[in-house]
């Protein structure tokens, strides 16, 4: 029997992550990662002691397949208070396990097959995959880099080619703020300007904002179902992975209008009937930290970004500071490789350091072909290592 002929369209319609993919050719080859988005710090100890006295006492079974009433709580009151969405934790909140199967859910809620969702590129990689599971049609609208103000990254959409997106086919656009790549934070004129074509066009703003709480140099984060003509057409995907350092634990939450909740609430029970109850319990210490632990984070990763920029510098990328998240999209078009992916396997078996091509962040892989992603969520004495590692490529070359 063939089994590639027994495979669906759509599991061969995507590949095995790109990112995953070097991360194991780090591993092969000994070498620094700093490819995979992951954390290199632990919860903080009070998280952690919930997790284990939530365990000891019994919350060992199934909780609410769309999240513990108390998370459900915290999760409403973080989402009044820092993002100005006022929520109500009966009707709009849908705990998951982890954004990345809260964004599925999402869209499984909202798409038909055929309807067009709007992207912008360079993307995380998962919106990819997601639009095909879902059956939607990606439509995608380039982020361009412009000049940098006070030294630090800039990128934005054109204007007219967003609207040009926009159509009566259009059901939603997804919105990732602060972006991965890139580390662009959305500012409010273009949140209004999305705003405005959502209302004109009918369609819901889908948005992933796991990054709300890394955000430098001062600036704030807008939530764009804050804005009062997106209350009841916004989805906003988020969860506790990056702010709390708990990749592993798997808890997201999607925040939406209730009809549209109770949607997700179906497509989130029958994937996955809930997010890890014990987990879920322990979600709500971390809500619950003090303002001091967002004030720390971010001048832990503050430090890390100016490190690893100055680093890829003197090493000979071409990079700015980016405004948010912890990852550096440099620019290697002076390295002199015929690709991203030629220079992605050269740097991790020559150099020892591991990180993303380009190319996997677009649609049209030849837009990334100059340019590769680091990212800096790492300790110090690490990221000093990268540093000395990064200096011998020049005499490599
Ligand atoms: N969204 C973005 C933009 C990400 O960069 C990542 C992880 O790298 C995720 C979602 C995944 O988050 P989670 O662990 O909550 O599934």
């Amino acid at each position: 029997m063939s089994h590639q002929s027994k495979l669906s369209d759509k599991s061969t319609r995507f590949t095995e992550s790109v990112i995953r993919g070097m991360t194991q050719l780090c591993l092969r080859y000994n070498a620094i990662n700093l490819s995979q988005g992951t954390p290199a710090y632990q919860p903080p100890d009070v998280v952690k002691a919930a997790a284990i006295e939530a365990i000891q006492e019994g919350y060992n079974q199934y909780s609410i397949t769309w999240g513990a009433p108390d998370f459900r709580e915290a999760i409403a009151h973080k989402m009044t208070t820092f993002n100005h969405i006022p929520t109500d934790a009966a009707a709009n909140i849908t705990v998951t396990c982890g954004s990345t199967e809260g964004m599925l859910s999402a869209l499984l809620a909202i798409i038909n097959p055929g309807d067009e969702v709007i992207i912008f590129e360079p993307f995380y990689e998962n919106y990819g995959p997601d639009t095909i599971i879902s059956g939607a049609k990606p439509v995608y609208v380039a982020l361009n880099e412009t000049q940098s103000v006070d030294g630090v990254m800039r990128f934005t959409y054109d204007t007219t080619e967003l609207r040009n997106a926009f159509s009566t086919n259009t059901k939603a656009i997804i919105i990732n703020t602060p972006n991965n790549p890139l580390g662009k934070v959305f500012t409010q004129e273009e949140l209004e300007q999305i705003a405005d074509l959502c209302c004109e066009y009918d369609c819901i703003a889908v948005t992933d904002e796991i990054y709300e709480h890394m955000i430098y140099d001062d600036k704030s984060h807008i939530s764009i179902g804050s804005l009062p003509q997106m209350q009841d057409r916004t989805i906003t995907v988020s969860g506790l992975s990056k702010t709390y350092s708990m990749t592993g634990w798997r808890l997201g939450y999607v925040v939406a209008p209730e009809v549209l909740t109770n949607a997700i609430r179906k497509m989130h029970d029958f994937l996955t009937v809930g997010a890890p109850h014990p987990l879920q319990r322990a979600g709500i210490a971390a809500l619950n930290l003090p303002p001091s632990y967002y004030q720390e984070l971010v001048e832990k990763y503050d430090k890390n970004r100016k490190r690893l920029v100055n680093t890829l510098r003197a090493a000979g990328f071409r990079c700015h500071p980016p405004e948010a998240a912890y990852y550096i999209m440099t620019d290697i078009s002076d390295f002199g490789f015929p690709d991203d992916t030629a220079f992605a396997h050269w740097l991790v078996k020559e150099i020892g350091v591991g990180g993303v091509p380009g190319s996997s962040f677009y649609s049209r892989p030849h837009l990334g072909k100059t340019k590769f992603r680091f990212m800096f969520s790492m300790a110090d004495d690490v990221l000093i290592e990268a540093g000395e590692r990064l200096m011998k490529i020049k005499s490599k070359i």
